[in-house]
């Protein structure tokens, strides 16, 4: 899932393509390249690792020109070396390529038989070859044809010395955008990356081939016809992306919450009341909706897990929820009486379209919940409700979990109104309570310094066992990923009455056990949780409610969160854990930005 940068213009491309390779770290960090056509011959520079090291490469050895192409891999297909790097230059064409080609083997063979030599172990290098291959001085024509050969996602981006005033770039279920300035333009895998740069953007289109040059763009659709494509306007604040004086983008992020999550609500509240004005289902359609189906991956599937509680407590509709990858290959069961919804922060992931296309196949409505305006699963849904977190830069999410739990309880309580099974009293206290969360999720800031203190403690141990019971277990289970994520410390999520079936024999004195005790319904069965760690030795880290001075007497350490109405304690409890991910990655001393192995937007199986 590696993000890929171009540039033509007037310019010298390098420092461009360097800092939006910097923007695109997040889609994998294994190595990165450029290439540019420079006195009408192609300089390829690649390093592994991450961007610094090219850098400090191009400082020793400048490159210049005003055409070229950027790379930041995320591997697939082959060790993160510099040779494995891209671009790869085969004859005459460098290419940038995110994706999988799921049939470069066989190709591959063929293409050895005719003679053609390999140097890398990537199926990138595959292409390019099959680029080479078809390429008679035109580029565009070049790219057409071989991309027809191409089994599975692709984003690519080419250049030659031998057509040189010119990017091609092509796109096959990865991203890839064009941006518009005034005699350059840009490519870049996200629009966000060169927020700075450019404010009209053109996105591709599935089996799109777009050829760039510095006078205009053209693009050919998937039979090779002229097609003529809408320019949309951003709106993003480009501040966004800077670390706005934070040490850390996931520190600033975490502090964002409440903006993040007030963005995401106002505007679908007004006077006590919820106006779903992206909702484009009728309200017949949604009486006559039998049963929701979730599918998401990572983080965005445990926001699915809470969704289903808040969806079916407030509804009183089914609500199955199902992991991605495993969704698109089990046969689900879906007709035109399923609502289908798909969570996703980049809205690229490639597991979730995949669902998403299976739901529609099968008649679901659809709606996504993504904070990316205008991605893949946004514009492949009937109804896109866009969280407006901002941009996210930590790999690890943060407030775009958060803020997809406010969309995914508005849209539990437009449900249940339009279904009548609330009435308009019920809807006003919900929608005061949204109103209420934002001042609460301010306060819960005020816990970090205790929890730095916490990590003190912590940070050297082997496991974490988080426990929460209801509405609050997929909150134990996203507190484990992101200590697992940042800290690479092993840790393990468990509904609270689930642990004596097995988890209870992980617990001694030093293995800390960080129970989620909110008063809910099952606040009483979360005390039952503490006392049978404490008499096992567990060491117990409670999140509970103000003034609850019952666990107080019970554990050592307790910190205390603001009370909420149980639908929204998930909002709450979530963050604390963060904050406790956080510090104690930082005290092993990690790069929590960038956590090894990760990448934020999953556009590969
Ligand atoms: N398959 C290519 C590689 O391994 C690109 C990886 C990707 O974009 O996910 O180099």
């Amino acid at each position: 899932m590696s993000g890929i940068v171009g540039y033509i213009g007037g310019q010298n491309a390098i420092p461009i393509l360097i800092d939006v390779l910097r923007r695109l770290e997040y889609r994998g960090y294994d190595s990165t390249g450029i290439a540019v056509i420079h006195d009408s011959s192609l300089a390829v520079r690649k390093r592994a690792g991450n961007i610094e090291n090219l850098k400090e490469s191009l400082r020793n050895e400048p490159l210049s020109g005003s055409i070229g192409i950027g790379h930041t891999r995320w591997a697939t297909h082959g060790k993160p070396t510099e040779n494995n790097a891209h671009p790869h230059i085969t004859g005459r064409i460098a290419i940038v390529h995110n994706g999988i080609m799921e049939n470069y083997l066989t190709l591959k063979e063929s293409l050895i038989k005719e003679g053609r030599s390999f140097i890398s172990e990537t199926d990138t290098e595959v292409i390019a070859h099959l680029i080479d291959k078809n390429f008679e001085g035109n580029l565009e024509q070049a790219v057409q044809k071989a991309v027809r050969e191409i089994v599975g996602p692709y984003a690519l981006a080419v250049i030659s010395h031998y057509d040189p005033e010119k990017i091609v770039i092509a796109r096959n279920e990865n991203p890839i955008v064009i941006g518009l300035g005034k005699g350059e333009f840009y490519v870049a895998s996200d629009t966000t990356a060169i927020l700075s740069y450019v404010k009209d953007i053109i996105f591709l289109d599935d089996g799109e081939v777009a050829v760039i040059k510095k006078e205009g763009v053209q693009i050919y659709d998937s039979n090779g016809k002229l097609t003529v494509k809408n320019i949309r306007r951003l709106g993003l604040n480009p501040i966004l992306m800077e670390k706005g004086g934070y040490r850390h983008f996931i520190l600033k992020e975490i502090f964002e919450q409440p903006r993040a999550i007030w963005d995401t609500v106002r505007g679908r509240i007004s006077g006590g009341d919820i106006i779903f004005e992206d909702f484009r289902l009728g309200d017949s359609e949604i009486k006559k909706v039998n049963k929701i189906f979730i599918t998401a991956c990572g983080t965005s599937w445990h926001a699915g897990l809470i969704g289903k509680f808040m969806i079916e407590n407030l509804s009183r509709i089914p609500v199955e929820v199902d992991i991605s990858s495993e969704c698109r290959y089990r046969n689900p069961i879906m007709d035109s009486e399923t609502l289908l919804i798909a969570i996703s922060e980049s809205g690229e992931t490639v597991d979730t379209i995949t669902s998403l296309r299976e739901g529609k196949r099968r008649g679901a409505k659809t709606i996504s919940i993504c904070n990316t305006i205008e991605s893949s699963i946004s514009r492949e849904s009937d109804i896109t409700i866009n969280v407006n977190a901002g941009p996210e830069i930590s790999v690890a999410s943060t407030k775009t979990f958060t803020s997809s739990l406010s969309a995914l309880y508005l849209l539990a309580v437009y449900l249940a109104k339009v279904r009548g099974a609330i009435n308009q009293n019920k809807v006003t206290e919900k929608v005061q309570g949204v109103l209420d969360l934002i001042g609460k999720v301010e306060d819960v800031m005020s816990l970090e310094e205790e929890i730095e203190g916490l990590s003190r403690i912590f940070y050297e141990r082997k496991g974490f066992l988080y426990l929460g019971r209801g509405i609050n277990y997929p909150v134990a289970l996203e507190g484990a990923m992101k200590m697992k994520e940042l800290s690479y410390i092993y840790a393990e999520g468990y509904p609270g009455g689930e642990m004596k079936h097995g988890p209870i024999a992980l617990i001694d004195e030093n293995t800390p056990v960080v129970i989620l005790a909110p008063k809910t319904s099952l606040y009483e069965k979360n005390l039952i949780d503490i006392e049978e760690v404490k008499a096992r030795q567990g060491v117990v880290i409670v999140f509970a409610t103000e003034g609850d001075t019952e666990v107080r007497k019970m554990a050592s350490h307790v910190l205390y969160l603001p009370h909420v109405t149980e639908l929204l304690t998930p909002i709450l409890f979530t963050i604390p854990l963060q904050f406790l991910a956080y510090y104690v990655a930082l005290r092993r001393g990690l790069n929590v930005d960038r956590p090894r192995n990760l990448a934020k937007s999953v556009t590969v199986e």
